[in-house]
């Protein structure tokens, strides 16, 4: 096995190989069977996680169980919960460079959007705490002069929380402190590609004074882990983030017990150009959210959608903007696109644009894969495609890599109709200097984030999540808190006079 040596490594006090362990009932449990991550740039094994065991995943659904039943964390006050949550808030700003860095080795994104990926996270558990003491039902004193209707949010109660590799920290700070401030406990399982910074989250959950059996870790697989949590009858919701495949099963394995599922599915994002926005804008934007995160993304702008009057001089600087974007080592500071997750997945996305040139698209810039020296082949080149028709592959799925497809429209009415013939509908862009352009398009579009003159901007006060395909439910903001919240509603009959009898006796 080759050492890691990485220039700017030594910067870091870290262990060259994360150990990862489950979290069960508040005790660290070593796994019978081991998966070894190799770094998707540096080729070195970076981590070496436990395999759970469907006997593992039982015990950590159990101890949810438990602590959920007797109310050490459910029954308390939104004070002391926010009081552990603010704790964890302060504990992750505290360790932000070494979970960041954990986060590059594994997934091979830039260190600078790891450490924003970590850093930003810790404003969504302060949310969150704001929400657990904030956020209340509400009463009705109409229903009657000695009638009392109170409407009361209970937690939903033991959640599985189910997360992908491309933003492991940050999807699951999207879901995790909402519903522990909600009062649920939770069993949590990160992808196996990237599972070192949700237990490092685990171990500042510990230090924050969280109770045992609060919050479980099982590390694995789908199958078994992610499969039984989605199934079991102790567990009363799954929130899910990952693809639409897997989103689909999940929710036909929760079926059987009627649990609540939330889903936070694939996308296929358009960005639409009108010819008169701010052009310069539009390309830097479209340029970022093609690479953001290798494009490894649910909200990729992958799919431009351009006015055919300006596409080819808009191309022409998104090609030239993109010959600028720095490639290369994650753990280089100024390094804005990194590795491919896997050699399985490089193959695929190219797969993607080898079948487009076959169909007759064109590659204006790139098109393959590529080495970088020193770290490897698995890297892809920055990719914009022409030529291309909505209904080819690379159109309609997710690529999920830096490959930007362009097509083009005449009238808003027809980019109108391009962004919405997709079976997914996360989000969708319009770059336009006309306030009623704008507002027809927001309304118009299909999707559950819409941006105008800007792209990727997210807010903890706002609501996240998909349409058709993309997914169900909504995430962050006092709406994804809501989700972990059962609506109980109490009627109380108050005043002093018995009700009139329903059975009228003789006597
Ligand atoms: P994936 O669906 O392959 O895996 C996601 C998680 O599900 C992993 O932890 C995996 O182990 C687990 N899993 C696999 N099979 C399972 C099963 N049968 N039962 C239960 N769990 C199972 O997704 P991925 O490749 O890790 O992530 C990429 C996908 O995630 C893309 O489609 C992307 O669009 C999507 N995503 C969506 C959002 C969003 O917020 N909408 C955010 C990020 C990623």
């Amino acid at each position: 096995m080759k050492d890691l040596t990485i220039n700017t490594a030594t910067a870091y006090d870290l262990p060259r190989t994360f150990v990862g362990r489950h979290l069960i009932d508040g005790a660290w449990v070593a796994g019978a069977e081991i998966f070894e991550r190799l770094s998707p740039s540096h080729g070195v094994v970076v981590s070496r996680s436990a395999l759970g065991s469907a006997a593992e995943t039982e015990a950590a659904i159990a101890a949810a169980r438990r602590s959920f039943d007797a109310g050490v964390w459910s029954r308390i006050s939104g004070k002391a919960r926010a009081t552990v949550l603010l704790k964890v808030a302060d504990l992750i700003e505290a360790n932000v460079e070494r979970i960041a860095v954990q986060e590059t080795l594994e997934s091979g994104k830039p260190i600078s959007q790891s450490r924003g990926e970590v850093g930003g996270a810790a404003d969504l558990w302060r949310y969150a705490a704001a929400l657990a003491r904030t956020s209340h039902g509400d009463s009705h004193n109409t229903l009657g002069d000695d009638m009392l209707g109170v409407v009361v949010k209970e937690p939903i109660g033991v959640v599985s929380i189910i997360t992908p590799w491309n933003f492991p920290f940050w999807i699951l700070s999207q879901k995790l402190p909402f519903a522990l401030a909600a009062g649920c406990t939770v069993v949590v399982k990160p992808s196996e590609m990237t599972p070192s910074s949700t237990v490092m989250l685990g171990e500042l959950l510990v230090e924050a004074g969280l109770p045992a059996g609060v919050c479980n870790i099982v590390l694995g697989y789908g199958e078994p882990v992610g499969s039984l949590m989605s199934r079991h009858k102790d567990v009363d919701m799954v929130t899910f983030t990952g693809s639409t495949a897997v989103g689909k099963r999940i929710t036909q394995a929760a079926s059987d017990t009627l649990k609540k599922v939330a889903l936070e599915l694939g996308g296929k994002n358009p960005q639409v150009i009108m010819p008169d926005a701010d052009l310069e804008n539009a390309a830097d934007a479209v340029t970022f959210g093609v690479y953001f995160n290798v494009g490894q993304c649910c909200n990729s702008s992958s799919r431009i959608i351009v006015h055919e009057d300006i596409a080819d001089a808009f191309v022409a600087r998104v090609v030239e903007l993109s010959r600028q974007v720095r490639f290369g080592d994650p753990l280089d500071e100024s390094t804005q696109v990194g590795a491919i997750v896997t050699a399985d997945h490089n193959a695929k996305i190219d797969a993607y644009v080898k079948a487009a040139i076959e169909a007759g698209a064109k590659a204006e810039l790139g098109g393959g894969p590529m080495s970088v020296e020193g770290l490897g082949t698995q890297f892809y080149q920055p990719t914009v495609m022409t030529n291309v028709t909505p209904d080819m592959a690379i159109a309609r799925e997710e690529v999920f890599g830096p490959v930007l497809t362009v097509l083009t429209f005449r009238t808003l009415k027809e980019a109108i109709a391009l962004t919405n013939d997709s079976e997914y509908g996360l989000s969708a862009g319009i770059w336009s200097t006309d306030i009623h352009t704008c507002l027809e398009f927001s309304r118009r579009a299909q999707a559950g984030t819409v941006w105008t003159n800007t792209w990727m901007d997210g807010y903890p006060e706002l609501a996240f999540g998909g349409v058709k395909q993309s997914g169900q439910g909504r995430e962050i903001g006092k709406y994804g808190y809501d989700e972990f919240l059962e609506v109980k509603s109490l009627v109380m009959r108050v005043g002093r006079d018995s009700r009139a009898p329903w059975v009228k006796t003789s006597a």
